[in-house]
Parts: C-alpha cells; structure tokens; sequence
C-alpha cells in the first residue's frame, strides 16, 4: 500500500542545509550551511534552506529571521522558498495516521527508565499490546534495521547493530513529532537528493534509511563531514555557547570554514570580497579533500 508522499521524478541534485531556530549560527553550523551549498551548486544543483522548528520550547525568538539573513550576508542565497517544519503538520499527521493503518507503527507507553533498566535498547515490549495513543509514544516496526551505507565522504559506514534494529520513536509521548520522521518526511517532500552534514548524524542516518526503506521511497546520498569542536573538545553547538558567526565581516570566518573543510583556500582571497571568496569555492569545490570523521584529533 502507497503512502501520500511521492518520489520527485528527475535527475537534477538537490541539497538542503536544515537549522533550528534555537539560536543564531555558529562556526559549526556555518560549516554545514557552506559544505552543502558548495556540493549543491558545484553539481549544478539547487540549494534548499529548512527552518526545523518543530520544537517550539527550544526556539529562540527572531532566531529563524538572524539565520536568513546571516545565510544571505554570507552569500548564501537559496533556491525555492524556505520551508519551515511547522507548517508541515498535517503531512506530519497523514503519514503517522498511514504508518498506524499499515501496522508499521505502535503505541508505547515504557519509560525512559524501564528502558534503561533493559539495557538501554528497546526490544519491542509494547509492539503487540495494542495501547491507545492517549499519553503514549508512537514507535516505527522496524522491518530493515540498516546499519550501513555508503558515505560520500566517510566511505562506509558501519553503525550499531542493535541500535539500528530498534524499534524508534516517530512521535514522542508530549505530542510533538520526532527528528525522524520530520526530517525524513521533509527530505521527500522537498524532493532532496543529496545530504551533506556533520559526523554527530551518523548514526540517525541509519535510521533515516530504515524510515525512506519503510516508505518504500529511495534515500538521498549523505555526506558526513568532521565537527568543529572548542579547544576543550567539546562539539561547537548552540548549547554549548558556541559564539554566533560575524554577520558584518563574514570573510574571515567563510575562509576559516574552507580551510576546516581542507579546500586550502589561497592567501590572496582574504582580499576578495564575499561574492569572490563563493565563487573561488564553488569552482574549487572537492568533496574528497574533507578529513574523515575519525581523523579529528580532540
Ligand atoms: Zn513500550
């Protein structure tokens, strides 16, 4: 049986950078914006830019309006218009009410706790019991538990066996829609054919693929690239403080994320201006000069 999302016909590479309106851009996240708008356009493709704002307790206000225009002072212009996750719910809902008519997905009402005194992973316990969904978490049946694929940066990757088997949450027990699923359902939709992100996804990819496998639609390809992390080897991220990026001067920073991203830009393009320093990118870009993920030394 089908489900209300379609593969998108056609060739033609689509990337997307997604960030979350829970603060401004930082270093890190800069890093993700700029990998995949180069792999994007130096493959003719388009860029799309998703706002994940499906998590409103963690969201900073004004923050999706700061990254936008952050994105546009770093001359990093996207194609189409900027979707943003909240106002995907209904699509949200028609695909968890399929998955549920399908008997691809069950109520679960175990706590973090009873999990945790299993061992950590769930195997299954509320799969045949039948549970309404008043204050329950919805789990996906997970029929393929991929554990590997092949990275465009990493080469293959192999994730953890009885993680990826798990039978995960796509809708959490405070009703609010789960990464997974929105992301997965969101990469259909916006018809994304490659993905270029930081190592710390590895893992979720694999579930992501177990989401696409389920939906019976093909996965985009992914790219993980190595995190920038702080002098005490901490991931730079919006929890960690990370400092928000330079929106007047962005021409330091953007060479600074091309070095990390081993594209070795030349010295003389500290003197170019930001259109410049995007075009030297583009027409330098090559994806294999990125450093693997376990070559980082903290
Ligand atoms: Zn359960």
């Amino acid at each position: 049986m089908a489900f209300s999302l379609t593969q998108r016909s056609g060739s033609q590479y689509r990337g997307r950078f997604a960030p979350s309106p829970s603060g401004l851009l930082h270093f890190g996240s800069l890093i993700a914006a700029l990998a995949s708008y180069l792999d994007a356009k130096a493959n003719q493709g388009l860029w799309l830019v998703r706002i994940e704002d499906i998590d409103p307790p963690r969201e900073q206000l004004g923050a999706s309006k700061e990254i936008l225009k952050t994105l546009e002072s770093y001359g990093l212009y996207w194609d189409e218009s900027v979707l943003y996750q909240s106002t995907q719910s209904a699509l949200y809902d028609q695909i968890l009410a399929e998955l549920q008519e399908q008997s691809l997905s069950y109520h679960c009402q175990c706590t973090r706790a009873n999990i945790k005194a299993i061992g950590g992973i769930y195997q299954g316990h509320c799969r045949a019991l039948s549970l309404p969904e008043q204050g329950a978490a919805t789990r996906i049946i997970n029929q393929f538990g991929v554990y590997q694929y092949q990275d465009l940066i990493q080469g293959t990757v192999q994730c953890d066996i009885a993680l990826a088997k798990e039978d995960f949450i796509i809708k959490r027990k405070d009703g609010l829609y789960a990464y997974q699923l929105a992301v997965v359902v969101d990469d259909i939709f916006q018809g994304i054919s490659h993905v270029i992100r930081g190592c710390d996804l590895l893992e979720p990819t694999a579930r992501q693929l177990t989401l696409f496998k389920t939906l019976d639609i093909k996965s985009p390809q992914y790219g993980h690239f190595p995190l920038a992390v702080t002098d005490q080897g901490y991931k730079l991220s919006k929890q960690n403080k990370a400092p928000a990026i330079d929106i007047e001067d962005p021409r330091p920073s953007l060479i600074q994320a091309l070095a990390f991203l081993g594209q070795n830009p030349p010295s003389e393009l500290r003197e170019s201006n930001v259109e410049e320093i995007i075009a030297w990118a583009v027409s330098h870009w090559n994806i294999n000069k990125i450093k693997k993920c376990r070559e980082i030394t903290l």
